[in-house]
């Protein structure tokens, strides 16, 4: 079986300023070790303040076009340029609050890889949709949305976060045996088209991770670190976390 690094990577959403880079780039700065890959998400106007900190860093959604009269919108090349690594795709805010789709997400998934970032496509169920026993169904049409467009081979240069929507923000975090399943059943989803790439893509959970649950969640077998939102504008919960991994 592969190694696989783990990441803690912090979602920081519409939220922090330039004093939080400060103090949340100085804490990992001080924690940072070879074990585990840390990268901030922090709002675009950010980016090149976290940079500046030497840290990894990603942009929280990207466009799928490459430039052009899309107002607001994020470039991808652009983001590459101001030192991105990252970027993610398809959180559930987006695709619930900004109608993103799968196709939608799938064509920012290859632009993010055209210019050089790795996307870390965010999957999950709603409550209503676990409630129906859906979870399986959902999670497969949002992953096979990018497989059919760019083929397995493209998922090689990605990672993936499993987050159910229930679960973002709530405080309700998965248990880890619930987490572990649909991770499970993502790797073994993946396994059946390439081997290789069920081995070795890394498969972070999201959904209300603290510095109390991390470590429960993290052992898991088929968990690979976690993608953090409300905790990660917490330096000293952000560094227990990432201490953890
Ligand atoms: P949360 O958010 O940790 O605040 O639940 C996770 C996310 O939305 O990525």
């Amino acid at each position: 079986m592969a190694q696989r690094k783990p990441i803690v990577a912090g979602n920081w959403k519409m939220n922090g300023s330039v004093e939080l880079v400060s103090e949340i780039g100085s804490a990992i700065n001080e924690c940072k070790n070879e074990q585990v890959d840390i990268i901030i998400f922090p709002p675009a106007p950010l980016l090149l303040k976290v940079v500046e900190f030497g840290i990894s860093v990603g942009t929280q959604t990207v466009s799928e076009f490459n430039s052009g009269a899309f107002t607001g919108e994020l470039s991808a090349e652009l983001a590459k340029q101001l030192g991105a690594t990252h970027t993610l795709v398809g959180h559930s805010e987006r695709r619930i609050i900004f109608g993103e789709s799968n196709e939608s997400v799938a064509d920012k998934f290859a632009k993010a890889q055209e210019n050089g970032l790795i996307p870390i496509l965010c999957v999950g169920e709603t409550e209503q949709q676990r409630d129906a026993q859906e979870t399986e169904m959902v999670v497969a049409e949002q992953i096979n949305a990018v497989i059919s467009k760019l083929g397995i081979a493209a998922l090689l240069n990605s990672v993936l976060a499993y987050e159910p929507v229930w679960a973002i923000g709530t405080g309700k975090t998965a248990t880890p045996e619930q987490a572990q399943a649909v991770h499970k059943f993502i790797r073994d989803m993946l396994s059946k088209q390439s081997e290789h790439v069920g081995d070795t893509l890394q498969i972070l959970y999201g959904g209300s991770v603290n510095d109390k649950n991390s470590k429960s969640l993290f052992i898991q077998p088929d968990i690979d670190g976690g993608l953090i939102g409300g905790a990660s504008l917490k330096a000293d919960a952000f560094v227990s976390i990432c201490n953890s991994a």
